[in-house]
């Protein structure tokens, strides 16, 4: 079996565009177990992380740093509604890694559909700056265990696409 086999998309979320409010509801609903608020965005919306795993590859990923980048979010959904299918796959993979995945670092901006946060910062600037409170909830968090990876996970502008999508 391989992972097209199994994909499917999250139903509740067929918009490109992912109201922070119906994903942290979501979260909330069907994650509660998985997921802890790491912080709160320049106007206090909450900042989720899943954490999910017992491998020895420690992974740390953070989607919507930029808030009019969903891709990452649906991805995450996405992979964790597809491996509730194959419960060997999923085991297999969480077997072999321990995953941190922020979801919607930029809530802010998300809801706004904007690239800065509230404060018209650009989070992907500002790692060393810190003048926004998200990056150094990101920080925290990246500093908070021996990361083997962190992905800061983007996307391009939507002329770049798949054919026929
Ligand atoms: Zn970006």
């Amino acid at each position: 079996m391989n992972f097209e086999q199994i994909y499917s998309q999250t139903p509740d979320f067929s918009n490109r565009y992912i109201s922070p409010e119906k994903l942290f509801s979501y979260l909330q609903t069907n994650l509660s177990d998985y997921i802890q608020e790491i912080g709160t965005s320049y106007l206090d919306k909450p900042i989720y992380q899943l954490s999910i795993g017992t491998g020895n590859i420690q992974v740390l990923a953070w989607s919507q740093m930029h808030g009019n980048e969903s891709n990452a979010t649906h991805a995450m959904l996405d992979l964790l509604v597809s491996l509730d299918k194959a419960p060997e796959m999923k085991d297999d993979l969480f077997s072999k890694i321990k995953l941190d995945f922020i979801f919607m670092l930029n809530p802010d901006g998300s809801e706004r559909w904007t690239r800065l946060n509230a404060a018209d910062i650009d989070l992907n600037r500002d790692f060393h700056n810190e003048a926004s409170k998200e990056i150094k909830f990101l920080k925290k968090a990246a500093a908070s265990k021996k990361y083997d990876y962190a992905l800061n996970l983007h996307e391009q502008r939507t002329i770049f696409t798949t054919d026929g999508i």
